[in-house]
C-alpha cells in the first residue's frame, strides 16, 4: 500500500492466475491449457504476417477475425465483438451491460474473475448456490436482477446447463442481459449462439485459448444482439481502440479456417478425459461430470490440499482452491494420454504410501 494509490486501488481484490512455472519437464495440468497446441496454419499465419506492416497499427475493428468467426458460427459480423482474451470482453461485458440498478447473479462456485471485475467496476451482485451435487440449477434464478452471468459448462466444476433451461431462462428474464461463457463449451457442449436471432437479450462470450490452444495469443469474443455489440463497441472504443495486434488477428483467423485440426484434438481431449475419469474413479475419486478439458474431483480419504502438494513434488502440477465447500477438491486439466498416465500413476503411489 502506498500513499499514492488510489481509493479504487486500495479497495481491489485481484484475479490470482494459476500458475506458470519457469520450471520445463512438469507436467502442467494446472490451467486448463490444450496439450496439442495451436493449428500449424494458424502458427503460420502469424509468420507471414511478421513483416514490417507490424510499423501500422492493426485494424482497430478486427473486421477480418468478425467475418470469420461469423462465417464459422452462421451469424453476421455485426453480431461479433472481439477482444484481448475473453477476459478483456467480460470486463466490458461488466461495466458496459452489466451495472444496473439492481445485482446481477451469479454461482457461489464459478470463474473467481466474475467477482473481480465487480469489484473493479462496482457492480452489485448476488451468489446464487450450486446445488448438492454442484450443479447450476436455474430455477433458483426466478428473482428481479440486474443480468445474468454463469460459464456453461461452469468453471471450475466443469459440468453442464442443457440448452433447453438455457432457453427457458432467457424467456424468464427478458429485461436483463443473460451472458453465457462459453470457455469450455468445445469439449462436450452445445452453445447457445444459435438463439441470439431470436433473444436480444443473450450474450454469449468464447475464447480462443482452450479448444483453439491459443492462450498466449489472446483472443476471444462475444456473440449478441447488434445493440449489445454496440455498447461492448462504445467501452472498447473508450478504452483501447486496437486490443488485438496484427498478429493475433491473422493466427485467429486461420485457426477458424482450419476446422479439421479443430475439430481432431477437440475429440482427441474429450477422448482422453473420458478415460482418465474411468482411471480416477477406479482409485476410488469422486469425479463430477465434465464437459470440459479439465476434471473436477475429490477422494474420501485424502485430503486434496495434501494431495496436490504430493503430486508437485512428483512434478505434475494440479489446482486447489482453498475455498468454503471445494476445498477438498483438485481440478485437474485433461493433458495428453501421457501425461493423463503421469498423474494417474502418480496418484496410485500417493494413496498407497498413506
Ligand atoms: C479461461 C477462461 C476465460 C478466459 O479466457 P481468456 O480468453 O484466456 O481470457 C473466461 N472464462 C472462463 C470460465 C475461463 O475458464
Amino acid at each position: 500500500m502506498s500513499r499514492f494509490w488510489s481509493d479504487v486501488v486500495k479497495g481491489l481484490n485481484p484475479y490470482v492466475p494459476g500458475e506458470q512455472p519457469r520450471l520445463a519437464n512438469l507436467v502442467k495440468l494446472n490451467t486448463n491449457e490444450n496439450p496439442y497446441g495451436p493449428s500449424p496454419r494458424a502458427l503460420e499465419a502469424i509468420r507471414e504476417a511478421t513483416t514490417e506492416s507490424l510499423k501500422l497499427y492493426p485494424d482497430p475493428n478486427a473486421g477480418q477475425l468478425k467475418l470469420a468467426i461469423g462465417k464459422y458460427h452462421g451469424i453476421d459480423a455485426r453480431n461479433v465483438f472481439v477482444g484481448n482474451g475473453s477476459d478483456e470482453v467480460l470486463a466490458h461485458i461488466f461495466l458496459g451491460l452489466l451495472k444496473q440498478a439492481r445485482p446481477i447473479l451469479f454461482p457461489d462456485i464459478t470463474y473467481s474473475f466474475y467477482p473481480v471485475y465487480c469489484g473493479l467496476y462496482q457492480v452489485a451482485f448476488e451468489t446464487i448456490p450450486l446445488t448438492d451435487d454442484y450443479s447450476i440449477r436455474l430455477s433458483d434464478y426466478a428473482k428481479p436482477n440486474g443480468g445474468i452471468i454463469f460459464p456453461n459448462p461452469n468453471a471450475p466444476t466443469g459440468c453442464l446447463v442443457p440448452l433447453a433451461e438455457i432457453e427457458s431462462l432467457l424467456q424468464a428474464n427478458p429485461d436483463s442481459v443473460v451472458v453465457i461463457d462459453e470457455a469450455y463449451v468445445d469439449f462436450g457442449g452445445e452453445s447457445a449462439i444459435p438463439l441470439i436471432a431470436r433473444y436480444p437479450n443473450l450474450l454469449v462470450v468464447q475464447t480462443l485459448s482452450k479448444s483453439r490452444s491459443l492462450a498466449g495469443l489472446r483472443v476471444g469474443f462475444a456473440a449478441g444482439h447488434a445493440d449489445l455489440i454496440e455498447a461492448l463497441g462504445r467501452v472498447k472504443n473508450s478504452f483501447n481502440s486496437y486490443p488485438l495486434d496484427r498478429l493475433a488477428i491473422a493466427g485467429a483467423v486461420a485457426a477458424y479456417e482450419d476446422r479439421d485440426y479443430f475439430e481432431k484434438t477437440c475429440r482427441a481431449v474429450i477422448a482422453s478425459r473420458e478415460k482418465l475419469v474411468k482411471e480416477l474413479k477406479a482409485l476410488g475419486f469422486e469425479v463430477l461430470p465434465s464437459a470440459a478439458n479439465f476434471i473436477f474431483v475429490r477422494h474420501p480419504q485424502h485430503d486434496a490440499q495434501e494431495s496436490a502438494l504430493a503430486l508437485r513434488r512428483r512434478g505434475i502440477i494440479v489446482r486447489h482452491f482453498k475455498l468454503p465447500r471445494i476445498e477438498q477438491f483438485m481440478r485437474i486439466t485433461v493433458g495428453t494420454d501421457e501425461q493423463c498416465a503421469a498423474l494417474v500413476a502418480a496418484l496410485q503411489e500417493i494413496a498407497g504410501k498413506r
